[in-house]
């Protein structure tokens, strides 16, 4: 059994930031822009009418104008215009040969094929968009890093970029196994209970905006195991609940052996979470992380909050990050007994920054499977290994478990 931080070395040395891969960008929202983008055209890449109007020489005194053409978005003018003349051009359309300004559709009064000039005139550029006034080709108009914004999709499609370099996501697979589970929604016969971990892990990694494949409940037969795990090892990252602690159908890390994944260990000394298992599948152009993570769904949170959401965010920036707590006050005291760290539901409240540091409630702790007091939670107090007790007012460390993003 090892201690909390000595696994999390290990698993920030398994976990390599995955390669850069081109998606169409239609595919790229929210993930991390890996090349900067140069623009290949102007953008407006034309001189743009930017009003339903008459494109005029603005130093033309001619009270009329002859319409000679009319060019709708899209359309190109086959004429210039000239003293005299005018073209009718929609918004959108480029602007003709000699005309410097676009006066309103609703500024003229129209008689045949010519048009009467409001009083005031038009001064030269209105109602144009220059070519290039945004922005000019061969200039960076994203940088590299970025995560990309549903304005940056559109900025990609304006420049012509069907695809774009990004950190993909990681793609992870959920299998939960035992032959006690069955599907929410389904009978449940008497033995057996709802498979609450998959769809807790599912939700927790969409919530991560990780790429999942939820393999749902294999049972505990090591052909069923090793034909299901076999598709999970195809992810970055495949999260097998339940069979790894020490009965006899716990089945899964022989299976993970027979199907060539290294164990880097198995048993960290926490509460709750002691049976998680980690190894790693690694051949020349493909690595999966496996975390076995013990079946009970208390257990399957601490253990997912603490070892599998940093690897995540090692994955998709190359950045490890161990669980940074934060410190508050106990509101309640708690005792504690035994030689292994206890990571304790708990509610923080924050309350008025001016009130100092965040209380820490402990919650009802009715063992590892207790969802209902773990739904109430907002953090994990930390309790270090010992028998002790701690009164209210004192100072506790707590992870806090309610962002998931990955950044
Ligand atoms: P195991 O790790 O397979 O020995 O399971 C430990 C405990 O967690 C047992 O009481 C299981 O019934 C329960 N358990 C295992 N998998 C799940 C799951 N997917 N959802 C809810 N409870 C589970
Ligand atoms: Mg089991």
């Amino acid at each position: 059994m090892i201690s909390v931080e000595k696994a999390l070395e290990h698993v920030n040395q398994c976990a390599q930031q995955l390669p850069d891969a081109m998606v169409p960008i239609a595919a790229a929202l929210g993930l991390r822009l890996a090349e900067s983008v140069i623009s290949r055209v102007d953008s407006p890449p034309f001189d743009k009418s930017m009003l339903d109007g008459y494109a005029v020489l603005s130093h033309d005194s001619s009270p009329t104008r002859k319409v000679v053409e009319q060019v709708l978005a899209g359309g190109t003018p086959h004429h210039a215009v000239e003293l005299g003349t005018t073209i009718n051009v929609m918004t959108g359309a480029p602007m003709p040969d000699g005309a410097d300004a676009v006066v309103k559709q609703e500024d003229i009064t129209q008689s045949d094929d010519s048009i009467s000039m409001p009083q005031s005139g038009v001064t030269a550029g209105a109602g144009v968009l220059p070519q290039g006034s945004a922005f000019l080709a061969d200039q960076e108009v994203l940088q590299a890093g970025r995560r990309l914004s549903p304005i940056d999709i559109a900025l990609l499609a304006e420049v012509g970029k069907a695809e774009v370099k990004v950190t993909p996501r990681p793609r992870v697979a959920v299998l939960a196994t035992g032959n006690e589970l069955v599907p929410s929604g389904q009978p449940v016969k008497a033995g057996q209970i709802c498979n609450s971990n998959g769809p807790m892990l599912v939700a927790l990694l969409e919530s991560m905006r990780a790429s999942v494949l939820d393999l749902g409940i294999g049972r505990d037969d090591p052909d069923e195991l090793k034909q299901l795990m076999q598709q999970g090892l195809e992810a970055d990252v495949l999260l097998v609940t339940g069979g790894v602690s020490a009965g006899v159908m716990d089945l899964v890390p022989g299976v993970l052996e027979q199907l060539g994944v290294r164990q880097v260990f198995h048993k960290v000394c926490m509460k709750p979470g002691k049976p998680l298992w980690f190894g790693q599948r690694k051949n020349e152009d493909h690595s999966t992380l496996v975390f076995g993570l013990p079946g009970n769904p208390v257990s399957t949170l601490v253990a997912f909050e603490i070892f599998v959401k940093p690897s995540l965010r090692a994955l998709s920036d190359g950045k490890f990050q161990d669980p940074r707590p934060l410190h508050g006050v106990l509101s309640a005291a708690v005792s504690h007994r035994g030689k292994r760290p206890t990571y304790l539901p708990c509610h923080l409240d924050f309350g008025t920054r001016r009130e100092g540091k965040p209380k820490v409630e402990p919650l009802p702790w009715r063992g590892s499977a207790d969802l209902a007091a773990l739904s109430k939670a907002n953090a994990l107090a930390i309790l270090p290994a010992g028998d002790y007790q701690l009164d209210i007012g004192q100072q506790v460390e707590v992870l806090s478990i309610g962002s998931h993003c990955l950044r």
